[in-house]
């Protein structure tokens, strides 16, 4: 600690400049030796206190001066204040280094982590359970049709055998866009616009949403509808027992019973509807059955003599049937779901369900 007790050295010397000066070099090289060998910021500030501190060498070393001669202490004093000057930009630029390199290897990355999983959604029931139709339908060779959701009166309505002021129109409470244009009421409409595009043999299901001005437990204003069409040679009641059988024991089970009950369709003739042995109770009897052991799933029939005129097709050459459900309703049952509004809530408590 020699060169840097001042008040020492200026003891032990006769060269009172030289030795002055000598001090300030060697302080300066010493100072700037140990700051080139610090690597945290700690020790960077315990060696600024060293040098610079209130208590350091340096200061130690301008509070002394008054020991050296008059005439030297300006230039003592000036150079002790440059070094001082140099050692303050050193230590913060050190320091601002050392930082930096702390705020690095903080945003490295650490591939120790375990990885973070993105929240995986699921498909909406009534996707998933359209999906499932069109895969059962899609294997017995049927093809996906589409047609638009606003549609026009004539294919909504006449192409299907119900011309304006038939009573049948009241079955189904249509959203009027304008005068001929409607929120199509069901996916019956692509059979005609198919139909007029290809010739037989046509074997197509298709698919959509359906609008209705209706609400309650069991309607909504827009639901989905599955829409089935063959028409060919011989094509028999038979063959639309066979198909809508072999779905509906592919969807539920193998051995769900069927029947056929009469109905009416303007646009099928015979027209049935639909029963599944309940499949709930298995036909015992239960509160979603009705205590009948019998649900009515859906509409089907030998297409109209009228509907084939419309398109074009020779009625003494093709037959064809047709049928359509509610995917909303096969849904119901599938999953035991026991209202039709809770598809439409958006409530995630009961969409994580599937
Ligand atoms: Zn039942």
């Amino acid at each position: 600690m020699r060169l840097y007790c001042l008040g020492i050295v200026v003891e032990q010397t006769n060269t009172v400049q030289e030795t002055i000066s000598d001090t300030l070099v060697d302080i300066e090289r010493e100072a700037f030796r140990e700051i080139e060998s610090v690597e945290a910021i700690e020790a960077m500030e315990r060696l600024a206190t060293k040098y610079i501190g209130r208590k350091g060498i340096l200061t130690a070393f301008l509070r002394n001066i008054t020991q050296l001669p008059v005439d030297e202490r300006p230039s003592a004093g000036k150079n002790a204040n440059l070094l001082k000057v140099r050692l303050e930009a050193a230590f913060n630029e050190l320091k601002s280094r050392l930082e930096s390199a702390t705020e690095d290897s903080g945003s490295l990355i650490d591939i120790t982590l375990p990885g973070r999983v993105p929240a995986r959604g699921t498909l909406h029931p009534v996707t998933k359970i359209s999906r499932e139709i069109i895969s059962i339908f899609s294997r017995i060779g049927f093809e996906i049709a589409e047609g638009p959701e606003v549609e026009t009166d004539y294919y909504n309505f006449e192409a299907l055998n119900i011309p304006k002021y038939h009573p049948a129109r009241d079955m189904q409470d249509t959203f009027y866009v304008s005068e001929n244009i409607v929120l199509r009421t069901h996916t019956s409409p692509t059979q005609p616009r198919i139909m007029e595009k290809v010739k037989p043999p046509v074997r197509i299901i298709a698919p959509g949403k359906v609008y209705r001005c209706d609400s309650d437990v069991t309607h909504t204003p827009m639901f989905h509808q599955v829409e089935g069409l063959m028409v060919d040679h011989n094509v028999s009641f038979g063959d639309l027992k066979g198909t809508l059988s072999t779905f509906i024991n592919q969807l539920f089970d193998d051995d769900i019973a069927l029947r056929f009950r009469p109905s009416f369709f303007p646009f099928t003739e015979p027209s049935a509807e639909v029963d599944i042995e309940c499949v709930m109770c298995r036909g015992e009897g239960c509160r979603v059955c009705s205590r009948t052991g019998w649900l009515e799933v859906l509409g089907a029939g030998m297409v109209h003599p009228a509907v084939f005129e419309n398109v074009g097709y020779d009625t003494d050459e093709y037959t064809g049937f047709a049928f359509g459900m509610g995917i909303e309703r096969l849904a119901m049952l599938k999953y035991g779901i026991d209202d039709l509004r809770k598809f439409f809530e958006n409530d995630m408590r009961f969409l994580r369900q599937f």
